[in-house]
This record gives C-alpha cells, structure tokens and sequence, in this order.
C-alpha cells in the first residue's frame, strides 16, 4: 500500500503511541482529583501544555485542550464573535477556502446577525495582507484565515495579517491545523491572537488537539461543565492522547527542516510527473505550498473514478477534502481559486509524508497516467474534444 492522504489523517508515530500506552499505565488518574495518583496526572497534563506551548512559541498557560481542530475552530471563532458583539463588533474578515470548520461555524453567525466577509482567493491559492487591510473596519470583531489550506496546500502570509491585526486592534484567528508540525509556528513573532491545531495531522492520536489563545483575551467556553481547562472547556481530559500529541508534536518540530527538505523534494518530483499529463493543471502556488501536498485537475475526469481506480493499485488519496467527499458537489476551494466546476471534478490531492519514498512517488505517478488516459478513453466528452467538436477548458 501507498499512502498518500496525509493531510487527511497521519498514522500514529511509534513516540507518541508509547506515550499513549505509558499514560494509560502510569499516570491514569483525574488530573482534578487530589490524591498524589490524580496530583501525578495534573503535573503530566501540564507539562504536555509547557511541551505543546514551547512548539509553538506559547507560554503553557496560554494552550488550551480540545477535542481536534474542528473544537479549537468553533471555540476561537464562537468565542471571539460574542466577545466582539458585546462592544458593538459584529464584522467578520475569513476567506472562501476555509476549512468547513470554519466556513459553517462563520454561517451559523450570520444567522445571528453577524455580518461575514470571506475574501476571494487568488487562482495561485493565496490571499494578501493588503486584501485584508482593504476589509478591515471600525466593527471588526475577528480576522480568521487559515496557515495552510489543507486541499491545495497554500501557506499564508500569516506573520503580516497578524502583525496588521495587531497594529488594528482586532482578534486574530488562524486555522492551523495543517501546519503544525509542518511549517514552523510561531505565535508571540507572527503576532496570532488564537489558534487552532489538530494532533492527528502530525503523527498524533485523533480526537485531540489544542486552542492557543494570547494572554489577556477572553475565552468563552463552548463546553459547559466542570472547571477543566481553567474554566474554558469542561470535561474530564484525555491525558493519554494530549500525552500523545505532545510527544508527536515535539517529534515533528525537532526534525521540521529536515522532513521538509525532504519531502518537498519528493513533492516537486511527483509534481513534475504529472504535470507532464495533457490537459492538466497544478491547484495553488507551485512553491509557497505545503511540503507535502500535490493537487492537480485533469480534464475529462471523474476525481471519484480516479480515486477508485487507484485504491485498486493500491495508492490512497483524496479528492477535494474528506469532508465534501461522499457529496457530488465540487470542492469549495477548487472554485474559489476560479477552476470551473467541470474542471473542480476532475481533482486530485495527494499528500505526501515522511515514510513515502522516490518509488512511491514513481509509482504513483505512473498509476495516474494510466488511469487518467483510461477514463478519458471511455469518455464520449472527451472524444468530442480531441475531435476538436469541443473545446478543451485546460
Ligand atoms: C483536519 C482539519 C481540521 C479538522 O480537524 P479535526 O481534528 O479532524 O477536527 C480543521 N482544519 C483543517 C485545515 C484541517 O485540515
């Protein structure tokens, strides 16, 4: 098997697995019980947040448990809009190719009288500091835009939408549930008010994953309940698995340059291959993108077939995101980057990690030749266009 959909969920790293294990041995007490057993689990709980918070540039006081990235978004974005409403702020800022999380989480606040403003997106996948600074208003409540876009990989300029909130005045949110691990973070320089990150996208469990948020801003709880996570998110904590992304987190950061260097070579190598594909377009900026991530639009395909036929050969990927699959609507992020909707169905994501090699990559490449020349083949559409009785679209 070839495993290429990482940024839809990474395998456990051996670490952060015998973390895990050695929690649920040792240290399985109630952090808020007060016995010495639940005292030894309050201290492991809080050196997971000293570990987390020094990843990321955060003090530990600063990060908060939740269960995933989709928790960490609804709290930031929820939080900070009521916080917003009760000086008079009902102005959002976000862009069109937010992860779900986000772009529901921002409908259901239109509903309340919020008034949302999702900025295009560039056809390279990248939004600009100006844009933002364009939209910026009076009542701005939040700023919400994502590290990296988890379908087609663009990476922000976050540093300078976070430096022009900061010198504003508003809250800054960043969804940066691709990054983490990945791309190096930095709260206190890249001046983040919150932000969302999610342990099983590097090499951590699922269900788990962290809310930054900057001293001094209010946080309100989207869980109700007892006193945990000093009051902002109730509920009895997970300690294995917070143990676990702690030991993944630290894991990923201590060799970041490395995987980078590494897989991005694979990356641009995979890229190369299939760029070589007729009628076919590469989804976001070649170079400010994700070390892992490859997304491409083939004319005259079914993204869905494509998939099927390539689980047969053994290689997984992903079309559009996880999250949309299952829906025959094309992806949100393929569209706002400006691809038709015939061309957003004929897409491709594959996500690259660190235990992929050159063969996978050769292999893959190879398979979505094949498969692609096979599709279009069968295709009565396509025969129309090479017969010139249509137009090709790329
Ligand atoms: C995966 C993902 C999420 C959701 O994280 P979960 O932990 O699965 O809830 C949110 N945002 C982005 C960008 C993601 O890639």
């Amino acid at each position: 098997m070839i495993y290429m959909d990482h940024a839809a969920t990474t395998k456990t790293s051996p670490a952060a697995g015998r973390a895990m294990t050695a929690a649920m041995e040792e240290v399985w007490g109630n952090p808020s019980s007060l016995y010495r057993l639940g005292q030894r689990a309050a201290e492991a709980l809080w050196s997971a947040r000293e570990r987390v918070g020094a990843c990321i540039g955060a003090s530990p006081g600063e990060v908060y448990f939740t269960s995933g990235g989709s928790e960490s978004d609804n709290q930031a974005i929820l939080s900070a809009a009521r916080v917003g409403a009760g000086k008079g702020k009902k102005h959002i800022i976000s862009t069109a190719f937010e992860h779900h999380a986000v772009l529901h989480t921002l409908k259901k606040l239109e509903r309340e009288g919020f008034e949302v403003q999702l900025l295009d997106v560039h056809e390279n996948g990248l939004v600009t500091a100006e844009e933002v600074e364009a939209a910026l208003r009076e009542d701005t409540a939040l700023v919400t835009v994502m590290y990296a876009n988890n379908e087609i990989g663009t990476i922000q300029p976050i540093g300078e939408i976070g430096a022009l909130c900061r010198e504003r005045g508003v809250s800054f949110h960043t969804d940066a549930v691709q990054a983490a691990g990945h791309l190096p973070v930095d709260v206190k320089g890249q001046s983040i008010d919150m932000l969302s990150l999610s342990a099983h996208k590097f090499g951590g469990p699922r269900g788990v994953g962290a809310l930054y948020v900057r001293r001094g801003l209010p946080l309100l709880p989207l869980i109700e309940g007892g006193a945990q996570e000093r009051g902002r998110r109730a509920g009895t904590e997970d300690l294995p698995a917070i143990l676990g992304m702690a030991a993944a987190l630290e894991e990923s950061c201590a060799h970041m340059e490395e995987t980078a260097r590494r897989v991005s070579a694979l990356r641009d190598r995979l890229m190369e291959g299939l760029s070589k594909i007729p009628h076919s377009v590469l989804n976001g900026d070649a170079v400010r993108r994700l070390p892992g991530n490859v997304n491409f639009c083939f004319e005259g395909v079914e993204g869905e077939s494509l998939l099927l036929l390539l689980d047969d050969r053994g290689i997984c990927a992903s079309s559009g995101s996880a999250c949309t699959s299952g829906s025959l609507d094309p992806s949100h992020v393929l569209l706002a980057i400006g691809r038709p909707h015939e061309v957003a169905h004929g897409s491709l994501r594959l996500t690259l990690g660190e235990e992929n090699t050159r063969e996978d990559v050769d292999a893959a490449v190879a398979a979505v030749t094949d498969i692609v020349a096979y599709l279009r083949n069968m295709s009565p559409l396509w025969k129309d266009k090479v017969s010139g009785k249509k137009e090709f679209v790329i």
